[in-house]
């Protein structure tokens, strides 16, 4: 029997909380919210890993570390106006309707937009207002808005959403003509007519479709205001947004670090380079984290990567 409440606050504690989200409005949202009924049916039992999940229409969930990212990012308060771009399955419009006043989300897939609306009825979340249509034009009737999080990737951070942000407030976007990498960018309106910008790192989002987004075959219909970072990203700097500092391998504190992944079937464990006397080090002190705190009887499959059909093997073992 899954033990869904008891996995939503390991997700929350172990994917959110240890990665670095302190905002306890946030973590206490999505301790609150039902990922599961954000899945598509058959996929409940993946609802608390840390993970984009696909939903229909060829959209995806996005991942609960990335939403709670973007949610910090926005710096959304009690007392907010938030429009999302981009409902999807409606979690992210969920997790913020607990914490703000009032959530306005748009989704360009009417199925996926009636599905959210649904699901917000049955939880009975009733400051969320969705609508069908291009989110890239905003929702000039309920503007100006205290935060704008838009969770499709987009050429540019679009005019209409900017001019919709009240004095103070924030536009969160992935931005870039990278299908596979795009920046995570906050532009906060400073002033009148002047906004400040900064840039949080790799993502890797769905593109944002529409009249200030891309077009459906992947060219710009109308280029939002220039980044100031248009430059292609170098491998050090990915490798530097994805790289965690670790504590000594001995230090209790690194096979903490690794808990993240007790919810997993199989744990493969590989190196970057092979021999190194720290991979061995680190690889037993993970490997005895796993077995005496996690009950995991199955965790390196060797330095070289096994074949799916061992992989698959494995998994059938636990
Ligand atoms: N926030 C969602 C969730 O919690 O499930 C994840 C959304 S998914 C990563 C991005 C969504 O943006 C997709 O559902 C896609 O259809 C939508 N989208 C793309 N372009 C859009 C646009 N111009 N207006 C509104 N929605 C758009």
């Amino acid at each position: 029997m899954l033990d869904l409440p008891r996995a939503r606050d390991r997700m929350v504690n172990i994917h959110v909380g240890r990665r670095g989200i302190h905002d306890r409005e946030i973590l206490q949202a999505m301790r609150e919210v039902p990922r599961e009924a954000f899945v598509e049916p058959g996929f409940e039992e993946f609802a608390y890993e840390d993970t984009p999940l696909p939903i229909a229409d060829g959209q995806t969930i996005s991942q609960p570390y990335i939403v709670a990212f973007m949610i910090e990012m926005a710096d959304v308060k009690p007392g907010d106006h938030v429009l999302e771009i981009g409902t999807g399955s409606g979690y992210a419009a969920a997790v913020m309707s607990r914490i703000v006043e009032q959530v306005y989300t748009i989704e360009r897939h009417p199925g996926l937009a009636e599905t959210a609306k649904r699901r917000f009825e049955k939880l009975g979340y009733r400051n969320i207002e969705v609508r069908t249509g291009d989110g890239t034009k905003g929702w000039p009737q309920a503007a100006p808005f205290d935060a704008i999080v838009v969770t499709a990737s987009g050429p540019g951070a679009p005019l209409a959403l900017q001019e919709q942000l009240d004095v103070g407030g924030r536009l969160v976007i992935p931005v870039g003509d990278d299908p596979d990498l795009q920046r995570l960018l906050k532009v906060t309106r400073t002033g009148a007519a002047t906004y400040s910008e900064e840039d949080f790192g790799g993502v890797r989002f769905v593109p944002l479709i529409g009249e200030q987004g891309w077009s459906e075959n992947g060219t710009v219909t109308k280029v939002g205001r220039p980044l100031r970072h248009p430059h292609p990203i170098s491998l050090p700097d990915m490798i530097a947004a994805a790289a965690e500092p670790l504590p000594d391998f001995d230090d209790p504190a690194f096979g903490a670090l690794f808990d993240r992944f007790a919810d997993r079937r199989v744990v493969l464990l590989g190196e970057a380079s092979h021999g190194t006397s720290e991979f061995y080090r680190a690889r037993a002190a993970i490997t005895r984290r796993l077995v005496e705190r996690h009950g995991f009887t199955i965790v390196a499959v060797e330095a070289d990567w096994p074949d799916a059909a061992a992989i698959d093997r494995y998994a059938r073992h636990r």
